[in-house]
């Protein structure tokens, strides 16, 4: 486990935690939505365009670096209420954070993974526990989206989370169509449902659809 001041060092705040929680919704959103949350307001604006990086080819698994949890240390791990996982009740404290989207109030709970005492629950026999349903804010460490000058930029990059910690990953290829949809397609169906049940308009489908299509040119010209 890391030492406290490299906790301290690479950490993100509650607020900064949420920050990145939300960032991914700059671009994604089908219009400009307000968000606020801990007193502040936060507005994301829609792209005009939306491009699938060659880098999102890129094959990497944490799975394939076992005992590598530098991605789960020194944050806050953000849940929807609905979507935290019931085998977590009772053993860590959490916190709750109202976040307002739009009109709307979402309740969110928050566990302070930069706290030794309350490192992630899930983190069991050197894994992520809930690989497969982790919250958003652990799904999408190495994935990037890049928003700028209006244009959405969706790939893969070595800079995750606790970037100044080092990450072990080593990028391989997807050896066929089928691997990469396996591997990345539910990470984005995940993410489009997660901006379905904040009930904003948004292009998470639409993203879906343009991977899909990403792909199967890709695989279709790529030996
Ligand atoms: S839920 Fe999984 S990926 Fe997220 S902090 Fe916990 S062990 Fe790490
Ligand atoms: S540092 Fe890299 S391998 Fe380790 S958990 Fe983060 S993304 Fe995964």
């Amino acid at each position: 486990m890391f030492p406290e001041k490299v906790r301290r060092r690479c950490g993100d705040s509650l607020r900064r935690s949420l920050e990145r929680e939300f960032h991914c919704l700059d671009g994604v959103v089908a219009r400009a939505v307000r968000i606020q949350f801990l007193g502040r307001s936060y507005t994301y604006n829609p792209a005009r365009d939306i491009k699938i990086s060659s880098t999102l080819f890129r094959k990497y698994s944490c799975l394939d670096y076992p005992g590598c949890h530098i991605c789960c240390t020194g944050y806050w791990c953000v849940f929807q209420l609905h979507r935290f996982p019931a085998q977590a009740g009772g053993k860590v404290p959490v916190v709750g954070i109202q976040v307002r989207v739009e009109e709307q109030g979402f309740n969110y709970f928050g566990i302070n993974h930069q706290d030794p005492k309350t490192d992630c629950p899930f983190y069991t026999d050197n894994r992520c526990g809930i690989h497969s349903s982790n919250p958003i804010s652990c799904m999408l460490p190495l994935r990037t989206f890049r928003f700028r000058k209006g244009v959405l930029t969706i790939g893969k990059s070595l800079f995750g989370r606790n970037w100044a910690l080092g990450c072990p990953v080593k990028f391989g290829t997807y050896s066929s169509l089928a691997e990469f949809c396996e591997d990345t397609l539910p990470v984005f169906h995940r993410f489009a449902s997660y901006l379905d049940d904040l009930h904003i308009p948004h292009m998470g489908w639409k993203i879906v659809d343009l991977i899909n299509g990403a792909a199967e040119r890709r695989f279709n010209t790529v030996v």
